[in-house]
C-alpha cells in the first residue's frame, strides 16, 4: 500500500550538516530550531491551545539520508559501532520508512502576517528537515517512569570538558554580543556529547574535526582529556 503525506513545515536549524547533530533530542538543550509552517497549515487556529505545552513530538523525514536502501540490522553508535541490532530495536535514521520522532521543547509560537513559526529547543534535526506532524507531549501518557531502556537504558554521560583556544574564545564572545546569544553553551552542549563516529572513540589521538553551526565552521580537537575548540570562522557563502 502506498501512503502519501504532505510536508506541513520545514525546520530551520542551527545544524547545517548531519555530522555533529546530537544523537537524540534533549541532549543539547540549547540547540535551537524554528519550524516554519507551510500553507495551508500555517493557520493560527490550527495551533490554538498549543502554547500550554512545554514540549512537542515532531514526526519528520530523514531527508538528508544519502542512501536509499535499508538494512535489517544496524550498528548503534551507543554500542561502539560494532554490534549489530535489528533496525526496529534502534532509532537509526536508516529505516524502511525514513520517519523520525523527536520530543523537543516549545519555546514560543510566533504568528505574524499570516505566518506561523514554532521556536524550538533541544533539537536533533538537520536544517531543511520536512515535518509531517506535530503532537503535544503528554507527560501523563508519554513519560513512562518504569520503562526499560534496552541497550540505551542510561542517558549518554556527555560530560567531556570543552575548552576554547584564545582566538575562537574571542570570536565567540563577540558573536554572543551580536546576533548569537548562547553560542558558547550551544558549542559546549554539542561537543561534550562526543559527536565523533563510534570508531574514532577507541583511537582517541588528537585529530581535527569540523562541523557547520549556523553560519560558522567550527573546528575542534579531541583526546582523552577532553575537547579543545581551535577555530570558529564565518563561512563564505
Ligand atoms: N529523535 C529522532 C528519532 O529517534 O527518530 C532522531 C534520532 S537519529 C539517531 C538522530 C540523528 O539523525 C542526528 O544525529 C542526525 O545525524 C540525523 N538527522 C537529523 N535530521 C536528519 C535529517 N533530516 N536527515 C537525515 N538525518 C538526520
Amino acid at each position: 500500500m502506498e501512503i502519501g503525506f504532505e510536508t506541513i513545515g520545514i525546520i530551520r536549524s542551527c545544524y547545517k550538516e548531519k555530522f555533529g547533530i546530537p544523537r537524540q533530542a534533549g541532549l543539547a538543550p540549547t540547540a535551537t530550531a524554528t519550524l516554519e509552517l507551510l500553507p495551508p497549515f500555517n493557520r493560527a487556529e490550527a495551533f490554538t491551545g498549543l502554547e500550554g505545552f512545554s514540549h512537542l513530538w515532531l514526526l519528520f523525514l530523514f531527508h538528508g539520508n544519502n542512501r536509499e536502501e535499508w538494512k535489517a540490522t544496524v550498528r548503534p553508535p551507543r554500542l561502539g559501532g560494532n554490534t549489530r541490532l535489528g533496525v526496529f530495536a534502534t532509532r537509526s535514521p536508516f529505516r524502511p520508512n525514513p520517519i523520525g520522532l523527536s520530543a523537543v521543547q516549545l519555546d514560543r509560537i510566533e504568528q505574524t502576517h499570516g505566518k506561523v513559526a514554532l521556536h524550538l529547543k533541544g533539537v536533533d534535526l538537520l536544517d531543511g528537515t520536512p515535518v509531517i506532524d506535530i503532537k503535544p507531549y503528554l507527560p501523563y501518557a508519554d513519560a513512562i517512569t518504569t520503562a526499560n531502556g534496552g541497550f540505551a537504558a542510561e542517558a549518554p554521560t556527555g560530560q567531556l570538558p570543552v575548552h576554547f583556544l584564545p582566538e575562537p574564545n574571542q570570536t565567540c564572545q563577540a558573536l554572543e554580543n551580536d546576533r548569537y546569544p548562547g553560542l558558547r553553551q550551544l558549542i559546549i552542549d554539542t561537543l561534550r556529547n562526543d559527536p565523533r563516529p563510534a570508531y574514532y572513540q577507541k583511537r582517541a589521538k588528537k585529530k581535527s574535526f569540523g562541523i557547520k553551526l549556523f553560519d560558522f565552521d567550527l573546528r575542534w580537537q579531541q583526546d582523552d582529556e577532553g575537547i579543545i575548540v581551535t577555530e570558529l570562522l564565518r563561512r563564505d557563502h
